[in-house]
């Protein structure tokens, strides 16, 4: 039965247990199983290669992004880790010059000492990555919309620049969710997800997955994850299976609290700049509007005068949201990208792509949007 994403979301992965009809899936806390005879066994050997909870877990992310297969693993950078392991020394990465600071890192200071060469481009200009593909090309690494600027790639236009030459389209669909975007019906061909974010949605639990319909690439990637080891354990498992029955629910208030914030923010006298692919003058919008069914939750701003002072104390002044890394959850998380989450970026490189002292990061929780309003003209009133 093909069904909606909302009914998706509630049931994707989860049976009832066979043994007690418990309609939860049991967290599966063990790390081993009695085999009958040699070799006879339900499935289950050992839970480095594969636990109940997580594998209940893999089928239900698989089917949020119309995929054959999922992968869950530690953490968003583990399930990254474990994807540029299928590249050999000598291979080339094409990524967008604005990304997730954590992915930038892993990227220039661990894999390009294993002679997997990087280069960053605006994935805004075609051209541009056209130019930057050769014959050693292997992956094209994705993420849209982007950390914290909001820019976005035409996805179905970047795979269809490469297609059949071997390269492997990569989204990271941490922001949009499945919900709002669905990169391989684009031609992507794998997705990946801080599943710490929205996917969790709660705050309690670090993750990542990859989904992908590739046979051949599955069972590398199997092979990486149980030789590496980077697994997602069964109760944070667990976890992630709850938050996801809400995921429909949850981004349809984020993408309301998002045009609310922004209509608010883009009449605000102190206010320069407001970044969110919503908005008709975002450079990316038309594509957004082809490309995703919503514009999220996530918010970026300038405020006047653009100074590192002026913005540390904007977001120490509000008491609604929490001042803090990460994104996704329930609960507004205001942070300041250039001492923060994109601290590890050389400041040339973060201002060229707009990450400047002034800008401002707003992960919009679920709560009211009067409330959220009222705790931001309180710390615009803290800054006059
Ligand atoms: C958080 C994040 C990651 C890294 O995921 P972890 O779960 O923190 O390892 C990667 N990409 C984006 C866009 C993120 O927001």
């Amino acid at each position: 039965m093909k069904k909606g994403k909302g009914t998706n979301a509630v049931h994707a992965g989860v049976k009832h247990d066979p043994s007690t009809g418990a309609i939860m899936t049991p967290v599966y806390l063990t790390s081993t199983y009695a085999q009958e005879g040699v070799g006879n066994h339900k499935g289950y050997e050992y839970s480095r290669t594969l636990n109940p909870t997580r594998h209940a877990l893999e089928n239900a992310f698989a089917e949020l992004e119309g995929a054959k297969y999922g992968l869950a693993f530690a953490s968003g950078l583990a399930s990254m880790d474990t994807l540029l392991k299928v590249l050999n020394p000598g291979d080339e990465v094409i990524s967008t010059d604005d990304l997730y600071g954590g992915s930038y890192r892993l990227f220039t200071t661990v894999f390009a000492n294993y002679g997997i060469i990087f280069k960053f481009v605006d994935f805004s200009d075609e051209n541009a990555i056209t130019e930057a593909i050769n014959e050693n090309t292997r992956m094209i690494w994705i993420e849209t919309p982007t950390n914290p600027m909001m820019k976005i790639t035409d996805i179905a236009s970047v795979s269809a620049l490469v297609d059949g030459r071997n390269i492997l389209v990569c989204v990271d669909n941490t922001f949009a969710t499945p919900m709002l975007q669905q990169p391989l019906s684009l031609g992507a061909d794998v997705v990946m997800h801080s599943a710490t974010k929205y996917l969790g949605g709660h705050s309690d639990v670090v993750m990542g997955c990859l989904m992908l319909n590739d046979d051949t690439l599955d069972e590398k990637l199997r092979t990486l994850q149980n030789s590496c080891g980077a697994i997602a354990g069964p109760m944070d498992s667990f976890l992630v299976i709850r938050g996801i029955k809400t995921l429909h629910l949850r981004m349809a208030r984020h993408c309301e609290n998002g045009q609310a914030i922004v209509e608010y923010l883009s009449g605000h006298e102190k206010v320069e700049k407001v970044f969110w692919p919503g908005l008709k003058d975002h450079p990316g919008h038309d594509v957004a509007c082809k490309q995703m069914s919503g514009f999220g939750g996530m918010v970026a701003f300038t405020i006047k005068g653009d100074n590192l002072k002026t913005a540390h104390k904007f977001v120490e002044a509000t008491e609604l949201f929490t001042l803090a890394e990460s994104l996704g959850g329930v609960e507004s998380l205001i942070g300041h990208p250039a001492s923060m989450t994109h601290a590890s970026i050389p400041k040339e490189i973060r201002e060229k792509v707009g990450v400047t002292d002034g800008l401002i990061r707003l992960s919009l929780g679920v709560e009211d949007a009067e409330d959220i309003i009222t705790d931001l003209e309180k710390a615009f009133q803290a800054i006059s």
